[in-house]
């Protein structure tokens, strides 16, 4: 076991997979499939809509296009926009 010598105040979990920059656990965040993305750097829900195989369902099963499609559905009928997010 080594311990971390330099600690900052509030420590990072995570480093974007995009940008380095580090994410905190309570920033908002993108979790994808084993990388972290600061908001900058998340996909929004038209990319998942492009891309809905690199996106996983709660037991680690990819994505259907119908599966994202119903999400996507949800999501502007709730008043979002396809430009938005995908940060929680
Ligand atoms: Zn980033």
């Amino acid at each position: 076991m080594c311990s971390e010598t330099s600690q900052t105040d509030s420590e990072a979990i995570w480093r974007c997979e995009g940008c380095g920059k580090p994410i905190h656990e309570n920033d908002p965040h993108h979790a994808g499939v084993d990388v972290e993305l600061c908001p900058e750097c998340a996909p929004d829900w038209s990319d998942m809509l492009a891309t809905p195989h690199l996106f996983m369902n709660a037991d680690d099963t990819e994505m259907t296009r119908e599966q994202v499609q119903a999400l996507v559905d949800r999501h502007l009928a709730a008043g979002g926009s396809l430009t938005d997010k995908l940060v929680s």
